[in-house]
């Protein structure tokens, strides 16, 4: 099954909304296969936000990741990569869909909340820059019978 990558950003956790946003995330039948709260560094933003990095605005997004420890969750499903882009809306929160996570909970193009990963390529780049391979978890999903059919499964 397919795996990416979501960090809740410090908005997220001092707005109280960690909790509604992983039980979105849940209900939509995503798996979680890791999760963590951690402290993000000079180093680890950089590299993470490299195409951003010469913009005028990167200093305020380093700083701003940065007021608090982020959540970092490993989800993983079928199609996961998009399923999660599309229940999440797209950067500027204030023309985000209604219904998507930015579209029903920010105001912001910089503090849009949630962090996800916007290729199958960047997934497999982002997934181990924040997990080490012992924080990702195999496990049964006993609910996998009725949230996809057998084709789906794989
Ligand atoms: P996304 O997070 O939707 O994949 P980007 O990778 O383009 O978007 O940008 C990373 C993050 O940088 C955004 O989520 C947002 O917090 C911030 N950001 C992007 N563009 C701007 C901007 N023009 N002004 C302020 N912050 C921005």
């Amino acid at each position: 099954m397919e795996r990416t990558l979501v960090l809740l950003k410090p908005d997220a956790i001092q707005r109280d909304l960690v909790g509604e946003i992983i039980s979105r995330l849940e209900r939509k039948g995503l798996k979680i296969a890791g999760l963590k709260l951690m402290t993000l560094s000079d180093e680890l933003l950089r590299e993470h936000y490299s195409h951003l990095v010469e913009r005028p605005f990167f200093p305020e997004v380093k700083s701003f990741m940065q007021l608090t420890p982020v959540v970092a969750l490993c989800l993983e499903g079928k199609g996961a990569v998009a399923v999660v882009r599309q229940t999440v809306g797209i950067t500027n929160s204030r023309e985000a869909a209604p219904g998507t996570i930015r579209g029903e909970f920010s105001m912001s193009m910089q503090a849009n909340l949630i962090h996800c990963s916007d290729s199958l390529e960047t997934a497999a780049v982002e997934v181990p820059r924040f997990f080490k391979p012992q924080e990702i978890f195999e496990y049964d999903d006993v609910q996998a019978t009725y949230l996809y059919n057998s084709s789906e499964r794989d």
